[in-house]
């Protein structure tokens, strides 16, 4: 497995040059991180709080971490000091959370909305009649130390190319309507984080601006 390699290889299979690659090292060992920073990586993606926690002493300073995955409640404490972008906001009483944790450190956090656009249950994220409930209450404008960068989305694991193309155009259209809606001023819609290994180029395709890619770069996971 060579990660400067297949680093250059989906770098080259990207459709537009311009989207920010967020490299998913999740159950990766500090090796496999290390050579990817080495290829020039600066952005990594984990799902879990503990081990954002043990590797990033490990990596150089200027690594930015992404925390990709659902994130409990209780835990926004230990990465609130450095975290670059959550982006799995999956609830209006997780974002209220995080706005909390920031006002006691005196952060601003950027964060993704996590919209649920997949066929499946199972995956996180808000759905449209959530998302109005939230930007409607008055709690939500209170908000001061969140930024809410865009929106993120998983589309569902199939084979079905035109599923997944449909979902991933959902949410561009959805983020499209947002941005030209009258939303406070800590509501900055610049990113849609959207696609992985299996359906990036889609996404892309799509208007993704972020992708977040794990086992392309470092094989598959056990
Ligand atoms: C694991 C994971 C990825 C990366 O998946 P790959 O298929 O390995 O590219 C992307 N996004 C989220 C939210 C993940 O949990």
């Amino acid at each position: 497995m060579d990660i400067k390699v297949n680093l250059e290889t989906v770098k080259k299979s990207f459709v537009n040059p311009d989207c920010q690659l967020i490299a998913v090292s999740k159950t990766k060992p500090i090796e496999d991180l290390k050579a990817a920073y080495a290829a020039g990586i600066r952005d990594f993606g984990e799902n879990k709080v503990q081990e954002i926690q043990a590797k990033q002493p490990e990596m150089p300073a200027n690594t930015r971490w992404h925390m990709i995955g659902h994130l409990q409640s209780n835990k926004i404490k230990y990465i609130a000091p450095f975290v670059h972008l959550i982006h799995g906001v999956d609830s209006f009483k997780l974002l209220k959370e995080i706005d909390k944790q920031g006002k006691k450190i005196d952060r601003i956090i950027p964060v993704l909305i996590q919209m649920h656009i997949a066929e499946e249950e199972s995956k996180f994220g808000f759905d449209r009649a959530e998302l109005e409930e939230m930007l409607d209450s008055p709690d939500f404008g209170a908000l001061t130390h969140v930024r809410i960068m865009g929106l993120m989305g998983m589309a569902t694991f199939t084979e079905n190319q035109d599923q997944i193309r449909k979902e991933f155009r959902g949410l561009k259209q959805l983020f499209e309507e947002l941005k030209s809606r009258n939303l406070p001023e800590f509501v900055q819609l610049k990113e849609i984080s959207m696609g992985m290994s299996g359906d990036y180029k889609i996404a892309q395709e799509e208007g993704s601006t972020m992708v977040r890619i794990g086992s392309a770069i470092f094989g598959s996971r056990s």
